[in-house]
């Protein structure tokens, strides 16, 4: 129940660009976590990609590729 483990990284920003409305959110949400996005409001999954185009990680609905 510590905080020492692997808190150097955990404090770090970054930039998520949402594939749905295209704004870029800075979040400190972390790869393959998801966060709000502040366009559109959806629920975005970072995902690893780091887009150069945009400075920035791709983020997607978590339910927009659902295969049910
Ligand atoms: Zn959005």
């Amino acid at each position: 129940m510590s905080l020492d483990g692997d808190s150097g990284f955990t404090q770090r920003t970054r930039q998520v660009f949402c594939a749905h409305c295209h704004t870029v959110t800075t979040t400190a949400a972390a790869i393959d976590s998801e966060l709000r996005c502040g366009g559109c409001r959806a629920t975005l999954t970072v995902y690893h990609h780091f887009s150069r185009r945009h400075h920035a990680y791709l983020g997607y609905r978590a339910d927009s590729e659902d295969l049910t």
